[in-house]
């Protein structure tokens, strides 16, 4: 997202999106900045809310191209930022400028104050815009806690002073605007992680996301509650706690952590593993745990999993697979549907309400979450006593005009379209690839080389046939004889009368017709890939 005044821009957050289902192959997905294009010298910084991956994670592609412009932020999100960065080692400098509660800052016509939020991310910083033409307010993702957990609780005062100098815009978190009430507090999460690891007598496989710093922290200190040694599985998470420890945004008593070779020297009742992977994901520790692949860790009868996260949408079906697994195994599994050991990082339709009856502004723009989020916000806002012609439903790639008197989405758009990282590869991969990249999941490959006789234009001996993913050649002789021969046929019949060949016209030909043949003996359609060699 971006402000821009007069031709004076400023960035908010520059993050990733992660990859649908359908996209296969694709790391990650970052925004199209064409708008930016030649408009460097007029990017005046880029605020960034906090060290979430959907606000940060497309800095190493992006900043070089906007002319690396200063960045402000938490000392956590810098800490973040920073490591990721270390693995783009070609990349220049970063300009990171540590700001904090109530740190004010001047870009051009921007006025900037930061203020704390509750997230499940320390270091989470809200902004209070104030511009030529008003007051902006935009929560970053946040949640209202009054009791949270080596953080401070939501500074109502500080909210409604902001509020109380006249807020021409909010702009507020919609992630969870479809949850009735109010989140739960770091609390109330705590307390039931404390019963599981009160009653547990083996030992506790505990995963989360590596960025959910106050979920760790929990677990950390109940494992010092009982007497437990931690062991910390997964690169991203321990980058993470190394980051945060440094920082003194997680306190970890001396001695706690121990290294995964270590297990065996302690009971398990003594000893908790924290671990990445509670979405399935393939290479993340407790996948390699479950499929018997970890190094030092098997999962045995008395283990008991916790899975601290909830479910990204996509991912249910890998997740319950997991679970599956660590039933079979014999252990003991927790999952956030059971008890509520995990709490939502986003403010909820009470706390949403709230939010916008303290900032009580002019216009409302619901930002963060899925079309369905904002519309349901807006609906939020609506009770909350803003008018509905005052509230602005805007997706990727639109314009939303405001003054003092009104807003609205402009006609025209800029380019918005999904730019797809794969590998080192930006961009290059786009709806084509992909296209083939679906077709070759879903049916596989078919390579059929011919070799034609450049002097009489017939066919020399058997064609090969290559195939991956579509049938098991060995047990399908009778299919592929039937295709060599038909090939011949083709390919005979197109190239026949000698003189000049068109070879394209003949590849197309047997794509097409073999393509169809296929189809009839199969129904399966693989990618046909036929290859002609003269001789
Ligand atoms: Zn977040």
């Amino acid at each position: 997202m971006l402000l821009e005044y007069k031709g004076k821009i400023l960035i908010i957050d520059i993050g990733l999106r992660f990859p649908e289902e359908n996209m296969l192959g694709i790391d990650y997905i970052i925004p199209n900045i064409e708008y930016l294009k030649n408009k460097e010298k007029n990017i005046l910084g880029v605020a960034v809310t906090h060290g979430h991956y959907d606000h940060i994670g497309a800095i190493p592609n992006l900043i070089e191209k906007i002319g690396n412009p200063p960045i402000f932020t938490s000392s956590l999100t810098q800490g973040i930022i920073l490591k990721r960065q270390e693995e783009f080692p070609n990349l220049p400098k970063l300009d990171i400028n540590v700001v904090k509660d109530d740190s004010k800052i001047k870009l051009g016509p921007f006025n900037i104050e930061f203020f704390r939020q509750n997230h499940n991310i320390p270091g989470t910083l809200g902004l209070f815009i104030k511009t030529p033409i008003g007051n902006i307010v935009h929560t970053s993702d946040f949640k209202f806690d009054k009791n949270p957990l080596n953080d401070l609780p939501t500074d109502f005062k500080k909210l409604r002073r902001i509020g109380g100098q006249g807020v021409l815009l909010l702009m507020s978190d919609s992630t969870g605007a479809e949850e009735e009430g109010h989140s739960l507090s770091e609390k109330t999460i705590g307390e039931n992680l404390d019963e599981i690891f009160k009653k547990a007598k083996g030992r506790i496989i505990a995963s989360t996301f590596a960025s959910l710093l106050n979920r760790i922290q929990q677990i950390i200190i109940l494992s010092e509650k009982y007497g437990r040694k931690v062991c910390i599985e997964g690169y991203s998470m321990k980058t993470n706690i190394e980051i945060a420890r440094n920082l003194g945004y997680l306190k970890v008593k001396k001695g706690i952590l121990i290294k995964t070779k270590q297990i065996a020297d302690y009971p398990d009742s003594k000893l908790t593993v924290l671990c990445t992977g509670a979405q399935g994901e393939d290479r993340a520790a407790l996948m390699r745990i479950a499929n018997k692949e970890h190094r030092f860790i098997q999962l045995k009868k008395g283990d008991e999993v916790i899975f601290s996260s909830s479910v990204i949408p996509g991912n249910e079906r890998t997740v319950q697979i997991l679970k599956d697994e660590l039933y079979r195994q014999g252990t003991k599994v927790f999952h956030y549907k059971m008890m509520d050991i995990h709490a939502g990082g986003h403010a909820q339709k009470e706390e949403l309400k709230e939010m916008i009856q303290i900032m009580n502004p002019k216009f409302f723009l619901p930002v963060h979450g899925q079309y369905s989020m904002l519309v349901n916000h807006k609906e939020i806002a609506k009770e909350a006593g803003i008018a509905g012609q005052n509230i602005v439903v805007a997706e990727n790639g639109q314009i939303i005009n405001l003054s003092r008197e009104k807003i609205f989405i402009e006609k025209k758009t800029v380019p918005s379209n999904y730019i797809m990282v794969d590998g080192l590869g930006v961009g290059d991969v786009g709806e084509i690839v992909l296209r083939d990249r679906q077709m070759l999941a879903e049916d596989g490959m078919f390579v059929i080389i011919t070799i034609v006789d450049r002097q009489t234009g017939k066919v020399k001996g058997s064609p090969d046939i290559i195939s991956r993913g579509f049938v098991y050649l060995r047990e399908s002789k009778e299919l592929l004889a039937q295709t060599r021969h038909k090939v011949i046929n083709i390919v005979n019949k197109a190239a026949g009368s000698g003189g000049a060949v068109n070879w394209v016209y003949i590849k197309d030909e047997v794509r097409n017709k073999i393509g169809q043949f296929l189809f009839s003996k199969t129904q399966r359609r693989p990618i046909i890939l036929p290859v002609v060699i003269e001789v």
